[in-house]
């Protein structure tokens, strides 16, 4: 979210919101798409669902359920394990970390109209994966195993392996010394990690490429972050406390050594957030606008 009224001024407080702040472009339109779905439904009273939780934040999740739009469980779905819900005629929302292909064409073959809003630089990671696999690459996956970005990616392939950690990237790139590797990043993992595992293969695979899929979403709000501490005597983080890309934001604000909070909600602002004269906020990338402005006008209230 590119704030408008950035800076705010009360009688003994300023509000500084930071340069950059909440949602990125692929969960704004998951969460938009989502929306339109539920408008819809309540016209033609389809039930409507998403692929998994639309977003790494309970109480947009929640927001999204009074609408009537209802979380499928992914991971089950994925494993083949769960009782599924009647789907016909039912509308089915993929989220922003997409879903492997297997998943589409099972919802599609259940009767279900599926509205796809997997993030296009998901889509593109997908295509990538694909098209080197069929010209006998190996395809590296590099990011976490569990996250449904990569579970995804891995239905759009056959055969291809994720690595997460420098340890697991050496043990692996010995075992495909002589194998074209493809390495291809996790969106949402730090460049730093994901040059290290760079490295480790350039050192021991003969041929490999590495493709630049890391987002700047999660960047461009680390970099907001290091300029409004700067500007501001403490910190307030917004964004679920199941949000690994939020974590990060708090973690660098502690570094920046001002006193710094990560919250959900407007609901966990205490007294001792309060006595400063210049306060930041800023938010992660799945932090809805509402929650942000909540938090705001209660910081207005406890002044
Ligand atoms: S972080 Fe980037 S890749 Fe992930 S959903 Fe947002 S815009 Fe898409």
């Amino acid at each position: 979210m590119e704030a408008v009224l950035r800076i705010c001024y009360y009688d003994t407080m300023q509000i500084i919101r930071a340069r950059v702040l909440g949602m990125c472009m692929g969960v704004r339109r998951a969460d938009e798409l989502a929306r339109e779905a539920a408008r819809d439904a309540a016209r033609t009273g389809r039930r409507v669902y998403t692929y998994g939780p639309l977003i790494h934040n309970p109480q947009a999740v929640a927001d999204l359920e009074a609408l009537g739009v209802h979380v499928l469980d992914a991971k089950a779905i994925e494993a083949g394990r769960g009782e599924l819900p009647d789907l016909k005629n039912a509308v089915v929302v993929i989220r922003a970390h997409g879903a492997s292909r297997a998943a589409l064409s099972r919802m599609e073959e259940l009767g279900a109209r599926v509205v796809d809003a997997t993030c296009p630089r998901v889509i593109r990671s997908q295509r990538l994966a694909r098209r080197y696999e069929q010209q006998g690459w190996q395809v590296v996956l590099v990011g976490d195993p569990r996250h449904g970005e990569i579970e995804g990616i891995l239905g759009h392939t056959s055969n291809a392996l994720v690595v997460e950690t420098p340890e697991t990237a050496l043990h692996m790139a010995k075992e495909l010394k002589d194998i074209p590797c493809a390495l291809i990043a996790q969106t949402t993992i730090r460049q730093e990690d994901y040059d290290a595992v760079i490295e480790i293969f350039q050192a021991r695979v003969k041929t490999m490429t590495a493709e630049k899929t890391i987002c700047p979403a999660t960047q461009e709000r680390q970099k907001a972050l290091v300029d409004l501490c700067a500007q501001v005597d403490a910190l307030l983080i917004v964004g679920g406390k199941n949000s690994e890309n939020t974590k990060r934001l708090y973690a660098s604000a502690v570094d920046c050594g001002k006193p710094a909070w990560h919250i959900e909600t407007a609901g966990e602002l205490r007294a001792e957030m309060i006595p400063f004269e210049r306060i930041g906020i800023t938010a992660g990338a799945s932090t809805p606008d509402f929650i942000v402005d909540e938090i705001q006008k209660a910081l207005l209230t406890m002044v």
